[in-house]
């Protein structure tokens, strides 16, 4: 089993809260990360120490969630999470401890963490602390919920969808009990907030073991969170994961993919409901209207449609055409974008020759027909690049006063 290579600071976290008379270890996804060989993403301390015993050790720490028990400590710039070992009350709303109570046993900590693989606590001094076998589950690649997973679902419903993403982050099979257990409760997960379902299918979309996916929809889950979507997905599991790898790093593209056969109507009521914020939810319905059609391969609609949406929405259109219908001149219309970008075209009236003010110099009353003559302008150097100079486009102007 690979143990912990703990960084120089969160040594000394652990090293100063044990010479303060204080048990310490590293704990959750840290050590669970260790031990397959993958980089954590931040390490996570548990102490025996209550909060403010472990603020009077640290010169910069600030209050987290005091009422769980964390603390931030600061050093060298980063935030590390200690949190003193606690037990959780009842959970009357599927999501939050009506209380939380402190503890001086490692055990009972480890106790309310979600999955065997999650409970594991390591100290470098004494190893592994791991009373429910995580290192045996992480070794067979099982998720197990820790103690009973039914009630450990009922207790906090968000937890189903973290199992289901784990799955698909890590590879991982559903032990047979939990996923039971999952499949009994998923209604449950109506009373997570949207915010918090958003974040966990988010990972969920980008997890490298795409197959595990499925388990979403399989185990009744999705259907909870939004029927619609749950018939369109099983519709199109066969396809979904792929198509979803092909979206990088663009959590835009990735959501398009999700709801490709979504009108754009349909789509902004979905994304209103999970409460995305504007600039996604506008850019998502945008990429989901223009994406019936093929984007342009020649460079006069290309300057056009560049000009009117961004060249950032035409990059993702494109991507997305590419994902969508690998078979469309996607490649020809991304080359011809290039072109126009590299020799600078003008694409909008930013960068059109001759202003407002220019033509109002040279008598056109301000109001609506400035803007008129401004378009037919633009238009035209859209169609001819070579034609954005004052000159030209004053002597056009004039021509248009004239008429
Ligand atoms: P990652 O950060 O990669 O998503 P993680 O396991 O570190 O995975 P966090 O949300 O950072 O997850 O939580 C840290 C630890 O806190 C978990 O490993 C687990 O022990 C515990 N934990 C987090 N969320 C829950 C939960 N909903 N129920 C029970 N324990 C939880
Ligand atoms: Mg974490």
């Amino acid at each position: 089993m690979k143990k912990p290579i703990l960084p120089d600071d969160v040594a000394f976290l652990l090293q100063t809260l044990n010479e303060n008379g204080h048990e310490a270890y590293i704990v959750g996804g840290c050590v669970r990360d260790s031990i397959l060989r993958r980089a954590p993403q931040d390490w996570d301390i548990t102490t025996s120490a209550l909060p403010e015993e472990t603020a009077a050790l640290f010169p910069r720490t600030f209050d987290t969630g005091i009422q769980h028990g964390t603390i931030t400590v600061v050093l060298h710039k980063t935030n590390y999470e200690i949190t003193t070992y606690r037990i959780d009350g009842k959970y009357a709303d599927c999501r939050h401890p009506d209380s939380v109570s402190f503890t001086r046993d490692l055990t009972e900590d480890l106790l309310r963490r979600d999955f065997t693989m999650n409970a594991i606590a390591y100290h470098p001094g004494e190893g592994f602390r791991d009373p429910f076998g995580g290192q045996g589950d992480i070794a067979a690649g099982l998720i197990r919920g820790v103690g009973d997973p039914a009630l450990r679902f009922q207790e906090d419903a968000l937890r189903m969808l973290r199992c289901v993403r784990f799955a698909a982050q890590l590879g991982f099979q559903v032990e047979e009990n939990t996923y039971a257990a999952l499949c009994a409760n998923t209604a449950l997960i109506q009373k997570i907030s949207v915010e918090r379902i958003r974040e966990e299918l988010e990972k969920l979309w980008r997890a490298p073991y795409r197959e595990k996916m499925s388990l979403l929809w399989e185990s009744g889950l999705l259907a909870q969170i939004d029927p619609a979507l749950a018939r369109r997905l099983t519709a199109r599991a066969g396809k979904l994961p792929e198509e979803l790898a092909q979206c990088g790093q663009d959590s835009v593209l990735r959501w398009c993919v999700v709801l490709q056969d979504y009108t754009p109507k349909e789509a902004e009521t979905f994304l209103n409901g999970m409460k995305f914020d504007r600039a996604t939810l506008r850019r998502v319905c945008l990429l989901l209207e223009r994406i019936a059609e093929d984007a342009p391969a020649e460079p006069y609609p290309m300057r056009k449609l560049a000009g009117e949406i961004g060249e950032e929405a035409v990059f993702q259109l494109l991507a997305l055409q590419r994902i969508l219908r690998p078979d469309s001149a996607h490649e020809e219309s991304g080359r011809v974008l290039r072109e126009i970008l590299a020799s600078g075209d003008c694409l909008t009236l930013k960068t059109l020759a001759i202003t407002g003010k220019d033509l109002m110099k040279m008598g056109v009353p301000a109001g609506k027909e400035i803007g008129r003559i401004l378009d037919i302008l633009l238009d035209m150097v859209q169609r001819e690049p070579a034609r954005n100079t004052r000159e030209m486009l004053a002597a056009e102007a004039e021509r248009m006063i004239k008429d």
